[in-house]
Formats: C-alpha cells, sequence, structure tokens
C-alpha cells in the first residue's frame, strides 16, 4: 500500500526559511502552491526547497524579456514588430534614467512643446506641412476621425472595410470615433464615382483605408486617386489615408507617406510598421486638419511619453541622415546579401556536431505589412525527428529562440537575426537532445 504524502507535507514556513536569499514574497507563493499540489496528489519532490527555488525561478522568468527571432518575419506582431535602432535604445536610455527637457525649451527657458522637435522630422522626412504622434496607429485614425468627423458621415470603400490584428476593425473604429461609416462600391469594386454620389451634407470625410494584411485580384477595380481627391476637395470634404504600414523609402512596393499626401489631406501610419520605429501613430498633413487634432481633448490622452518619443525622434533621425532602421534594413536584405549570413551560421554549427543544410526560403514582413510582397532569402534547415517538439524546447531557451518549423525540420532565417544573436542561437540548437 503506498503510503499517504500528506503525512510528509512540510510546514510553509519552514521550507520558507530553506530559500532565504530569493523573493520572500515569491518563495512563500511558490511554497503554497507546491505543497497544495502535492496534496491535491503530485509527486512530492525528492528536494523541497530545490523545487520551491526552480518555481520562483519560472516565475521571475515570466514576463517581457528578449527572444531571438530566428522565424525571417520582420515585423512580426506577437515579437514586439521592430526591433529599434542602437540610436534609438541609446536615445531612450538617456531620457529614461533622468530629467530632459520634455517641456522646456533650452533657448527660452520657458515651457516647451514636447512634440515640436518631433513634429518638424516628421515634416522634414514626409513633406508633410504639419503632424503629431500619437501612442498606435490605430489612436492616430481614431484621433482624427473624431476631431475632423464626430457625429457626421465617413465615406469608406467596402473594399477597404478591413480587419487588421485582430482588434482593428475599420467599421467598429468609425464607430468608436463618433462617427457613421457610409459604405461605398462593392467587395472587389468601387469606383469615384460612388464615392461622388455618396457626399452630401452630413459627410464628415472620405477614408482610405491601406488593405495592410490581404490582397484583392481578379475583376477588381479602385478609384483613381487623384480623381477620388477632385471629388472630396470640390465638396469640401477632408481626404484621409489610413496607411498603417505603407513604406518611407519607396523600394518596397508600398505606397510612401510623400506618394499618400500628394493624394490626400491627411495620413496616418504606424511608428512600428511604417518607420521601424518604437509603437507609435503618426498623423501628418494639412495643418489646419493636424491642428484640429492637436487641440482635440482626446489627444492630451493619447500622446507619447518622453520614452517612445526619444526612440521616434531618434528613428527618424536615421532617415534624415539618408539610412534606414534595422527593421527596414531587414525588409530590403536581398537573397544574396542573406546566403553568406546562412552559410556562416550553418558553418557554426556544424563545428558543433549538427548536421545542416542551407536552403533558400521566403521572409516576410509580418505584422499585416507588405501582404504579397515575396522576400526571396536563404535559410539554415534543421532536419529533426520531432520538430514541433523542439520549437517548445527552444522557447524555454535561456535566452528564448523562435524558429519556423517546415514538415520535419526547423528553419533559421538569418534574415532576422540581430548582431550577437547567433551565439545564443547556437547555444539553444546545440541544447537540443541528440
Ligand atoms: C496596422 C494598421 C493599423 C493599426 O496600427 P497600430 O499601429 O497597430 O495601432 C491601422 N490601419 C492600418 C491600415 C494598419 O495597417
Amino acid at each position: 500500500m503506498p503510503h499517504d504524502p500528506r503525512r510528509r507535507l512540510p510546514a510553509i514556513g519552514k521550507l520558507v526559511a530553506q530559500v532565504p536569499d530569493l523573493p520572500h514574497p515569491l518563495v512563500v507563493e511558490a511554497a503554497r502552491a507546491l505543497v497544495e499540489a502535492v496534496r491535491g496528489g503530485a509527486e512530492a519532490p525528492a528536494d523541497w526547497g530545490a523545487e520551491v527555488r526552480a518555481r520562483v525561478a519560472t516565475r521571475q522568468a515570466m514576463g517581457l524579456r528578449r527572444v531571438i527571432n530566428a522565424t525571417g518575419v520582420v515585423l512580426h506582431t506577437n515579437l514586439g514588430r521592430a526591433p529599434l535602432a542602437p540610436e534609438a535604445v541609446t536615445a531612450v536610455t538617456e531620457v529614461a534614467g533622468g530629467w530632459s527637457n520634455l517641456e522646456l525649451d533650452l533657448d527660452t527657458g520657458e515651457r516647451g512643446e514636447r512634440v515640436s522637435a518631433i513634429a518638424r522630422r516628421i515634416c522634414a522626412v514626409t513633406g508633410a506641412e504639419a503632424a503629431i504622434a500619437v501612442n498606435n496607429n490605430a489612436a492616430a485614425v481614431l484621433l482624427v476621425l473624431t476631431a475632423v468627423s464626430l457625429g457626421r458621415e465617413v465615406i469608406v470603400s467596402r473594399g477597404e472595410l478591413v480587419e487588421i490584428g485582430g482588434s482593428f476593425r475599420v467599421p467598429e473604429v468609425i464607430a468608436a470615433g463618433g462617427a457613421r461609416l457610409r459604405e461605398v462600391g462593392t467587395t472587389n469594386r468601387t469606383r469615384a464615382a460612388d464615392f461622388a454620389g455618396a457626399i452630401g451634407p452630413d459627410t464628415g470625410a472620405i477614408l482610405r483605408v491601406h488593405r495592410s494584411n490581404f490582397t484583392l485580384s481578379g475583376f477588381v477595380e479602385s478609384p483613381d486617386r487623384a480623381e477620388l481627391l477632385a471629388i472630396a476637395r470640390a465638396a469640401g470634404v477632408p481626404l484621409i489615408d489610413d496607411l498603417g504600414s505603407g513604406a518611407l523609402v519607396g523600394d518596397l512596393g508600398e505606397p510612401t507617406v510623400a506618394e499618400s499626401l500628394a493624394t490626400a489631406d491627411l495620413a496616418c501610419f504606424s511608428g512600428d510598421k511604417l518607420l521601424g520605429g518604437p509603437q507609435a501613430g503618426i498623423i501628418c498633413g494639412r495643418a489646419d486638419l493636424v491642428m484640429r487634432a492637436r487641440r482635440h481633448p482626446m489627444y492630451r490622452a493619447l500622446r507619447l511619453d518622453r520614452l517612445v518619443l526619444a526612440a521616434l525622434e531618434a528613428t527618424l533621425a536615421i532617415y534624415e541622415a539618408g539610412s534606414v532602421p534595422p527593421a527596414v534594413a531587414a525588409l530590403r536584405a536581398s537573397a544574396a546579401e542573406l546566403r553568406p549570413r546562412a552559410e556562416a551560421l550553418a558553418a557554426m554549427l556544424r563545428a558543433r556536431g549538427l548536421d545542416v543544410e542551407v536552403v533558400a526560403a521566403m521572409g516576410l514582413a509580418g505584422g499585416g505589412a507588405l501582404p504579397g510582397v515575396d522576400l526571396p532569402g536563404f535559410v539554415v534547415r534543421l532536419a529533426r525527428r520531432a520538430a514541433s517538439d523542439d520549437l517548445a524546447r527552444l522557447r524555454r531557451a535561456a535566452v528564448p529562440v523562435i524558429a519556423r518549423l517546415d514538415h520535419d525540420a526547423l528553419l533559421l532565417d538569418p534574415r532576422t537575426l540581430l548582431p550577437g544573436d547567433e551565439l545564443a542561437l547556437v547555444e539553444a540548437l546545440v541544447a537540443l537532445p541528440r
């Protein structure tokens, strides 16, 4: 007859006293949970103190931490979209641990605008007349709709009533912004005349939405942008572009902010998806409309804090200097550049006894950006018997590794590896069971 484990349950206080060097509240929590589990029928540990330590370590490891993105998906929403450029990290670090001139004009000693420098930079790199920045692009669109068309109709093509990332749904954002959705056209075809026919005394704005995460093909038609702008201008109705991702540099086959503003009054876009910077939303374009958003009380609730401001400013400065941040560089990386990087990683792994090969594979923009755009590249392929178990093991590595699965193999894409990632990645792969 198995003896009753409850006989051997230690007192919580005694168990906690065995682990004096770890944070007391966490030790108490872990000790209680462990004793409860054993009382409930779980097997008693051989070494109770060690088990409490292990539980505290697991608990401390929870929460936000750095991971290695070996997926080749650049703006991976689950992985925080864009890694910040080293310059942006430095800028954040400098203002984070001290005071800053957030709302002080250093020339006059008077109270300054926390966002005037950022506005100048956004205008410099986009060519916009005026700009402001808020927490994310969802906030930007919401603020613009509230400030520009509260209580009025917003006309949107049925082909652009998109859902992005599960919770940004254009019809719902319009409703939340206090405006009324007026749909025109059909899923596959909408013409400028559809918009012209819908404009009336109640129209607050025309909203164009970038189909960030899908493509339409076949029997499709969208209104000519210039023609739509002419219709909006004739009616005195603002035309707003929700660009979402799009691009700042025109080599990724996406509309640029400058192109958007040539045929719109306002553009809204993401600081991470479009700029490769921190999570932020940017509103730019006609000064009178930007000022309406700036003066709206909701702006105060959506404005940026100094850490994001610092990161955004530093990211914009990279563009001003004619360069791009790491996420955009990763999107642009060609197969010819990626092949030697994959070969170098493969060589490191072979030197540690792993049997790998380098194969051609596609990367992805991710983040609901650049749909239908292929990013040809090369990856390291590691054949495994139970590759999906290995994926889970890699996620639990000292520095968690997020890899891609291809049937019975792990794929490791150098496109999204950052300088310094290789060593930890190799250690995590070498530690997999042989
Ligand atoms: C991504 C996206 C959004 C939401 O932007 P967030 O920065 O994630 O808030 C809105 N509209 C479009 C078209 C997008 O692509």
